[in-house]
Formats: structure tokens, sequence, C-alpha cells
């Protein structure tokens, strides 16, 4: 007779709640995945929006759909989005 102090959730085993939970997690993530769709990048400007200088190239390699250069974008983050322009 086994001991059922090792099953106590209706006959289940840890392993067995942890594979369950496994599946369900697993289930959905590949829900969540399935109805994912990427947001748009925008191409990265070559000209700073806000001051209209050159952005460098590396840096609108690095940050895709950068849109100024480092010195707005760090104006910009400082002040917030109600001062895009
Ligand atoms: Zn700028």
């Amino acid at each position: 007779m086994p001991s059922t102090s090792t099953r106590p959730l209706g006959g289940l085993t840890v392993a067995d709640i942890a594979d369950l939970a496994n599946d369900r997690a697993q289930w959905h993530l590949d829900l969540v995945l399935s109805a994912h769709v990427p947001a748009p990048v925008c191409e990265s400007l070559e000209d700073c929006r806000s001051c209209g200088g050159p952005i460098p190239e590396l840096r609108r390699l690095a940050v895709a759909g950068c849109q100024r250069c480092i010195e707005c974008q760090g104006y910009f983050e400082r002040k917030g989005a109600r001062y895009a322009g």
C-alpha cells in the first residue's frame, strides 16, 4: 500500500503538477506569440526631426527608428513627449 502522503493532490505528484504547469505556460506563451503582431518600426531619419542636424549613421543603425540626434533625444526624454516636435 503506497503512502498517500507523497500524493496529496488527487494522485498527482509534484512532478506531474510541474508538467501540467509547464504545459499550461507553454500553451499560453504560444497563444500570446501567435497573436502578437510586431509593431512597425519606422525608418531611422538621416536628419534630426527637432534640430535638423545630421544623425550619425552608427546611431541610426543602433537605434531602429530613431528620429533625433543624441542631444535632442536626451532633451526630449527629459522634458517628456508633450514637448515633441
Ligand atoms: Zn537634434
